[in-house]
């Protein structure tokens, strides 16, 4: 099979970088190498930095109305181009065709939100603050900015902040994850033929040491960083010893409590496609299942009938529903958890790693397959609930009523997302104000805020206080500036030596 180098692309053009690193991109559907990705070293990166830092000023001082409008073009170019993005998703990730097509359109939101930003950078005016004195706010650019994101949404994610960061004037540099980085370059691109001068966005492709380089150069404004919370937590403590500003989002441990008034087929449903979609491999997949009262005993059954049910497949294979799992050693650690869940106690009712690859499509024997796995009867001591697995595997907690469902989801160190199934508003509105976590759902098993209302978790899942995207988003990539103006005429004579206040 032939494989293609995926490099750098800075000032508008792509770099193989003069560190000479590689590493392999495989497609984990067939377990085969497609491609190698250069790894950028500290002078790639400072490279990056310099175009973006000189592209600033210029990008900057471009009327918001003329910046939108590379977004509107750049949105054009999307939408005729989405299919060819999902398959470069498919492809290196592995998750299903539809759902990387989901992903993509999810990541158009934002670049949507942002053509509209000439309107979310107006300032505020005060007319006579004082006598013959008007003070304004108005909001400005940071600079050169950069974003770090993750395998799982290597369209999405990115989309989550350079549409905003850029639209808001700032230049950027991107650090894909390396599992993942082709769709970078596709998106460098469109954004290239929206008509977007060079520099603008930038993509350096690299692993751990790129990120230290952009962490403590000096000229990179603000980080945005999306992935596991060691690194998330690490990145945040680095960059604002720094100076920058952080936002940096981390793992979860989702759980969907379900009561016992719900619409249990509705609620069945819920869990087999958020914990089993993408093979659990989304930060806002529910891992665990919060089943109150006597629900467990008759959701169990249901569910390990539907989890043996699931069609693993091949991602392009249309009546997929489960890809690959990302990579070898991804696979290695589910695995290692699913073994470590038995060995704690809990019953593992379907095991994914039983699982014959025959059945995933022709030349996928290679790929880097399991099935859904199903725990019941977890406690809160064993690994399986405390840590993020990040695989298909879905575990139960059995609860008495719903005072206890949310005292042992505000205990967990993650608080990203969660979810309640019930017929009751007074128990979903007890839910909404008690639960302490970032994105909640009542009767929606992934509630992902849509582009205009931000995106982040609490507790440990997320470093920082401002959210991905939204309005939250526009404030993270720019500062504000408050001006205080009065002319010669209502100026009194002579010097002041109190503190000015309002006449
Ligand atoms: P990861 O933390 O391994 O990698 C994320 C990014 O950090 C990548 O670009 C990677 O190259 C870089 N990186 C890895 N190790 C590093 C190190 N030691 N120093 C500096 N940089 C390093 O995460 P991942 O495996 O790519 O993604 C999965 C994780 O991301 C999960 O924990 C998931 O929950 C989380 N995630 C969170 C959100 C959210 O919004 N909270 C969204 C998506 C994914």
């Amino acid at each position: 099979m032939s494989t293609h180098n995926i490099q750098h692309y800075i000032n508008g053009q792509m770099s193989a970088g003069e560190s000479g690193q590689a590493q392999d991109v495989f497609n984990p559907a067939t377990g085969q190498v497609t491609g190698r990705v250069s790894l950028a070293s500290h002078a790639d990166v400072d490279a990056a930095v310099a175009v973006a830092k000189t592209a600033f000023p210029a990008w900057a001082d471009t009327p918001p109305i003329r910046r939108a409008r590379v977004m509107f073009k750049f949105l054009e170019l999307l939408n005729a181009h989405k299919d060819e993005l999902a398959e470069a998703i498919t492809r290196e990730h592995g998750k299903v065709f539809t759902d990387a097509q989901g992903e993509v359109a999810r990541g158009i939101d934002i670049v949507e939100f942002a053509c509209g930003i000439p309107q979310l950078l107006k300032g505020d005016y005060t007319e006579q603050v004082s006598t013959g004195i008007d003070n304004w706010t108005m909001r400005q650019p940071l600079g050169v900015v950069a974003g770090i994101t993750p395998f799982n949404f290597p369209v999405m994610v990115p989309m989550w902040m350079f549409p905003i960061a850029i639209a808001a004037g700032n230049t950027f540099v991107l650090k894909p994850s390396p599992l993942d980085p082709g769709a970078s370059l596709l998106i460098a691109d469109l954004l290239k033929r929206a008509g977007l001068p060079d520099g603008v966005f930038n993509v350096v492709q690299g692993d751990k040491a790129s990120v230290e380089a952009l962490i403590d150069h000096p000229d990179v404004r603000a980080l945005s960083f999306v992935g596991s919370t060691p690194i998330a937590n690490l990145i945040y403590e680095r960059g604002a010893r720094n100076g920058k500003r952080v936002q940096a989002l981390g793992g979860a441990k989702n759980h969907m409590v379900v009561m016992p008034d719900a619409n249990l087929d509705k609620a069945v449903d819920a869990l087999i496609g958020a914990a089993y979609g993408s093979a659990g491999e989304r930060c806002m997949a529910i891992s665990v299942a919060v089943l109150v009262g006597d629900v467990a005993d008759q959701l169990v059954p249901r569910l390990a009938e539907q989890a043996k049910a699931l069609k693993v497949k091949n991602g392009m294979e249309l009546d997929a529903e489960m890809g690959p799992i990302v990579t070898a050693q991804a696979h290695q650690r589910i695995t290692g958890y699913i073994d470590k869940g038995v060995a704690e106690g809990a019953e593992l009712v379907v095991d994914g790693r039983d699982f014959d690859a025959s059945v995933t499509g022709e030349g996928c024997a290679e790929g880097f397959w399991m099935g859904g796995s199903l725990f019941d009867h977890v406690t809160p001591e064993m690994t399986i609930y405390k840590e993020e697995i990040f695989g298909p595997v879905l575990v139960c907690v059995r609860v008495p009523d719903i005072a206890t469902a949310i005292q042992l989801i505000n205990d967990h160190e993650f608080g990203n997302g969660v979810s309640c199934f019930t017929e009751s508003g007074s128990v979903a509105r007890e839910f909404g104000r008690r639960i302490q976590v970032g994105m909640v759902g009542i009767n929606v098993p992934i509630p992902v805020p849509m582009a205009w209302h931000g995106f982040g978790g609490w507790k440990r899942s997320m470093f920082g206080d401002t959210h991905a995207y939204g309005e939250e988003g526009v404030r993270f990539y720019t500062k504000q500036k408050s001006i205080m103006q009065r002319w010669s005429d209502s100026i009194d004579a002579g010097a002041e030596f109190v503190m000015p206040t309002a006449k």
